[in-house]
């Protein structure tokens, strides 16, 4: 199943992508909430579906999407995992998942503009695969941890330089500006996904491949990521996890180059889809 959520900004409904097709089912009901991933969502959906695709609208091409799923309560955020990354920013690859947060406000479609923060000078970008949580997991192990996972989706974890790492302190108020987090275009099921741990990821900046890479490179699993995180926090069904980035970011050329306004980022990866995002200047 794909699922997508279409309409104006704050007023998105549910659908679904099949064969190619974007189908309205807001009649069904199902909003793609915590409940929704909580409560066997996916079998409601099939059900619902069986009886009235046929009569489901279909939307036209030029129907703006939604982040797939409803604001999640976390994004959590797996830094260096791929150590060519780690290598083009100077870090050494962890021995252990480096965690941070993104605030959930960042959260937007995945072709809506980004917007250059105020007087931002090293807007970054970042292709991920990005884990949706099924189902409450606490002390999961990495045995079970796909248990716990509804699907994947892409996500680029946009990221300021500057508020990063030279205003010191967490990583996080680097990477939670508005509009730094365009999720989908859709949320994939994992059976959708052959293997998870196999695929390819790119971004281009302008038609210029800036990153290339793939998630057999990952240092951490998808299924080793949740069993660690649960073991320090509650994961809640519809909670994001984004899987960290391949070389080839802004920060990682020499020198660095960073998003200028109208600058059209678009990226993608294998059975999840491309987004597209033009850059725009911060306006009050
Ligand atoms: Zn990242």
């Amino acid at each position: 199943m794909k699922l997508i959520r279409f309409g104006p900004s704050g007023k998105e409904k549910s659908g679904v992508l099949i064969d190619g097709q974007r189908l309205d089912v807001s009649a069904s009901g199902l909003v793609y909430n915590e409940d929704f991933f909580a409560n066997q969502g996916f079998e409601k959906l099939a059900e619902w579906l069986k009886a009235h695709q046929d009569g489901a609208p279909v939307l036209g091409e030029d129907v703006r999407l939604g982040a797939p799923i409803c604001r999640p309560s976390k994004i959590i955020c797996i830094g260096l995992n791929y150590s060519d990354h780690a290598k083009e920013a100077g870090m050494t690859p962890p021995s252990q998942p480096v965690v941070f947060f993104k605030a959930t406000s960042a959260m937007v479609g995945p072709n809506d503009d980004l917007i250059i923060p105020k007087d931002s000078q090293k807007t970054d970008w970042e292709v991920e695969l990005a884990i949706v949580i099924g189902k409450k997991a606490s002390y999961v192990t990495r045995e079970r941890a796909r248990d716990y996972i509804a699907g994947y989706s892409l996500h680029n974890d946009y990221s300021e330089r500057a508020y990063q790492i030279e205003h010191e302190g967490q990583w996080v108020k680097g990477k939670s500006c508005d509009t730094f987090a365009p999720l989908g275009p859709f949320l994939a099921s994992q059976d959708e996904i052959q293997d998870v741990q196999d695929l390819n990821l790119w971004l281009t900046v302008n038609g210029k491949k800036m990153q290339a890479g793939n998630t057999k490179n990952m240092i951490f699993s998808c299924d080793y990521i949740v069993s660690y995180l649960s073991q320090y926090m509650t994961l809640l069904p519809g909670d994001v996890i984004s899987t960290g980035t391949p070389a080839g970011v802004g920060l990682g050329f020499d020198p660095p180059i960073y998003i200028k306004p109208n600058d059209v980022i678009e990226l993608g990866i294998d059975g999840l889809g491309s987004s597209k995002q033009v850059a725009k200047r911060y306006t009050p």
